[in-house]
C-alpha cells in the first residue's frame, strides 16, 4: 500500500470519501466546521499534484431518501472558501447529474456529490451501487475514520473495484491508522490505559482486549461503581450495573491471571443529587451513604492516577472521571488531562479518543498538549475492541 504522500494524483480524479458529517443549525449554518477542516491538507495535496477531487460523504440519518435538512448543498459556499476554490455539486450521487459531472472535471476542480446516504444501498453496501460510485473517478482515498467501522459502499465496498495501486487512506485516516496502530500493537511499556464513562458494558470489549496489551488500566467515571459493587462495597445511589456485577469481577481475575494492575478510584466526591449545585463531600469509594453518589474521582484517586499515567510510555485515554460536564465534578478529569499532557512532555505516546474524552481534552484547553486526539469515536473503540474495521482492510 502506498504511503498518501507517496501518491502522485497528477492527471488522476480521485474518488475522496470524507467524513462531511457535521451539525448544522436550523438556518443550515455549519456550527462546528472540525470535520471539513481536517480533510483540507488532502485535497489540497491531489490538487496541488494536478489532479481533481470528487468528494463523497453522508450527513446525518435521512430515513426517507433525499431531504432539504439533510443535503450537503449547504456545505458547498464554506468548502469554497476553505480551499479556495469554486466547488461544483451533484444533486444526486449517482445519477446523471454525477456522471457527466465528474466526466467534465478538469485538473485543479472539485465537485461534491449530494448526501450518500439518500440512497439505501449506501448503508447496506451494495455491489452495484458502490460500482456506479467507482466509475466516477479514478482513483479511490478514503479519509473517513469516523465510518472506518461501517462496511458501507463507499466506506469498504468500492475499493474492491480499484487495483492495489489505485486506492490509499488520505492524510486523516493515515494519521489515525498510524496513531492507533502505535498504541495497540507497538506500545512502548509503562502502557496504561484509562477507561471511564458512565458504563461498563459500553466498555468491556475494550478491558478485554487491554487485558492482552497493557500494564496498567486505570478505571474511573461512574463504571468504577460497578466494580466496587462487586466487590461487596457500599455504593449509596452511585450509578451501577446490576447485571454486570459478575463481568467486573470476572475483568478483576483476569488482570490477576494476566499481571495487568487495574486501578479503581479509592476515594470519591459524592453528592446528594445529580447537579452542580448539589451538597457534596469526600468518601471512600466503598463507604458511599444511601442518598448520596459518586460523581467524581475522590483527592487521593487524583493523586494515584497521576502517579501512574507520569510514569507511563505509552497512554491511552477514553472516558471521562466524573460528570465533566458540571463543574463542581470536573477535577478529577481535568487533573487526568494535565497527567497526560505531562506524560507526554516527558517523552509518552499519548492517544485520546471516544467522544467525551475529546470534549474533556477540548474544555480543559490541552489537546495540542497530546500526541494525538482522534477523531474517530465508534470507529476508534472498535479498533480498540480488537475488531477489524472495514474500511481500513479494505485498502490495506
Ligand atoms: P461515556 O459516553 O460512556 O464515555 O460516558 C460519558 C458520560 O459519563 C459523561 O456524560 C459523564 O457525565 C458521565 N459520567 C462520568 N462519571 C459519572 C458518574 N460518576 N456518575 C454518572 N455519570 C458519570
Amino acid at each position: 500500500m502506498h504511503s498518501f504522500s507517496d501518491f502522485s494524483f497528477n492527471g488522476k480524479k480521485a474518488l475522496v470519501r470524507v467524513d462531511f458529517n457535521v451539525p448544522l443549525d436550523a438556518a443550515f449554518k455549519i456550527t462546528d466546521d472540525t470535520r471539513i477542516t481536517a480533510t483540507i491538507p488532502t485535497i489540497r495535496k491531489i490538487l496541488n499534484d494536478g489532479g481533481s477531487v470528487i468528494l463523497m460523504s453522508h450527513l446525518g440519518r435521512p430515513k426517507e431518501g433525499p431531504t432539504e435538512k439533510y443535503s450537503l448543498r449547504h456545505l458547498v459556499s464554506h468548502l469554497s472558501d476553505l480551499l479556495n476554490v469554486k466547488v461544483q455539486f451533484a444533486n444526486d450521487a449517482v445519477g446523471e447529474d454525477a456522471v457527466q459531472m465528474a466526466a467534465a472535471l478538469k485538473a485543479g476542480q472539485v465537485l461534491l456529490l449530494e448526501n450518500l446516504r439518500f440512497h439505501k444501498e449506501e448503508e447496506k453496501g451494495d455491489r452495484a451501487f458502490a460500482e456506479k460510485l467507482s466509475k466516477l473517478g479514478n482513483v479511490y482515498v478514503n479519509d473517513a475514520f469516523g465510518t472506518a467501522h461501517r462496511a458501507h459502499a463507499s466506506t469498504a465496498v468500492i475499493a474492491d473495484f480499484f487495483g492495489t495501486n489505485e486506492k490509499t487512506f488520505g492524510l486523516v485516516m493515515e494519521g489515525e491508522v498510524k496513531s492507533a496502530e502505535k498504541v495497540l500493537h507497538h506500545a512502548a511499556p509503562p502502557f496504561t490505559a484509562i477507561i471511564g464513562g458512565a458504563k461498563v458494558s459500553d466498555k468491556i470489549l475494550i478491558i478485554e482486549n487491554l487485558l492482552q496489551r497493557a500494564n496498567n488500566i486505570i478505571i474511573g467515571g461512574g463504571m468504577a461503581y460497578t466494580f466496587f459493587k462487586a466487590m461487596g462495597g457500599h455504593i449509596g445511589n452511585s450509578l451501577c450495573e446490576d447485571d454486570r456485577l459478575d463481568t467486573a469481577r470476572d475483568i478483576l481475575e483476569k488482570a490477576k491471571a494476566n499481571k495487568v494492575q487495574i486501578i479503581l478510584p479509592e476515594d470519591a466526591i459524592i453528592a446528594d443529587q445529580f447537579s452542580n449545585e448539589a451538597q457534596t463531600r469526600e468518601c471512600m469509594s466503598n463507604e458511599i451513604p444511601d442518598g448520596w453518589m459518586g460523581l467524581d474521582i475522590g483527592p487521593k484517586a487524583r493523586m494515584a492516577f497521576e502517579e501512574v499515567i507520569q510514569k507511563s510510555k505509552t497512554v491511552l485515554w477514553n472516558g471521562p472521571m466524573g460528570v465533566f460536564e458540571m463543574d463542581s465534578f470536573a477535577k478529577g478529569t481535568e487533573t487526568i488531562a494535565h497527567a497526560v499532557a505531562k506524560a507526554t512532555s516527558n517523552g509518552a505516546f499519548s492517544l485520546i479518543g471516544g467522544g467525551d474524552s475529546v470534549a474533556a481534552i477540548n474544555k480543559f484547553n490541552l489537546a495540542n498538549q497530546v500526541s494525538y486526539v482522534s477523531t474517530g469515536g465508534g470507529a476508534l473503540l472498535e479498533y480498540f475492541e480488537g475488531k477489524t474495521l472495514p474500511g481500513i482492510a479494505a485498502i490495506q
